[in-house]
């Protein structure tokens, strides 16, 4: 792509590193954002600057927080001894939509994959094993999607508590293989957290 001028290519590039964002994207969206008021292209660059700056992770579940300990776990009415473990806050929100869970969740921030170059010290499952072996946590629900990088993910975990009196139990899935977990309906997401099943009969089957 040839460009007159190199502020608009130096847009261009940045809006394409976002991901699924082509270079015809990128620049489509530029030239809107150019034909914009100035002021609301100032509220879009504040709102990431913002964002990259001031947002917080929850200190115990690694959740994006407004504050030091997220809303959810700092909830007396949550049941602290079941923790949901998941990829990222879309999961958590998925999950939280269908009012059907009342534990903490733990957010990995990822799942492993050799193929993308993210191991086990790249996610936030250290973190989780030690809080793990606080004692506090009777039940870990694995809620990661059902593909090779997300079951990878629930067995390195897995075997890291094998030790630990901790029931680990998977939900159970209406939802085809592959599937990722904020596309599953309310209702089936819901039902699959409700009858979940042992971790031990996901890994016969
Ligand atoms: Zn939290």
């Amino acid at each position: 792509m040839e460009f007159s001028s190199k502020l608009l290519e130096n847009a261009v590039y940045e809006m394409s590193q976002l991901p699924g964002i082509g270079k015809r994207t990128a620049l489509r969206l530029v030239l809107h954002l150019l034909k914009q008021p100035k002021e609301q292209t100032s509220r879009l660059a504040d709102a990431l600057v913002g964002l990259k700056n001031k947002v917080k992770f929850c200190k115990s579940c690694h959740n994006i927080s407004d504050t030091e300990l997220c809303e959810i776990c700092s909830n007396p009415r949550r049941d602290e001894s079941i923790v949901c473990v998941v990829e990222d806050i879309r999961d958590v929100m998925a999950i939280e939509n269908t009012s059907q869970f009342k534990g903490l969740y733990h957010v990995l921030g990822g799942k492993i994959s050799p193929m993308e170059g993210v191991g086990p010290q790249d996610l936030t499952i250290k973190p989780l094993v030690d809080k793990a072996k606080e004692g506090k946590i009777k039940e870990l629900v694995f809620a990661l999607s059902s593909t090779m990088e997300g079951d990878t993910t629930n067995f390195y975990i897995y075997k890291q508590l094998e030790d630990l009196d901790i029931k680990t139990s998977t939900i159970a899935r209406g939802i085809a293989v592959g599937d990722e977990l904020e596309y599953a309906d309310e209702v089936t997401l819901g039902r699959s957290i409700l009858n979940r099943i042992p971790f031990e009969n996901s890994l016969k089957a």
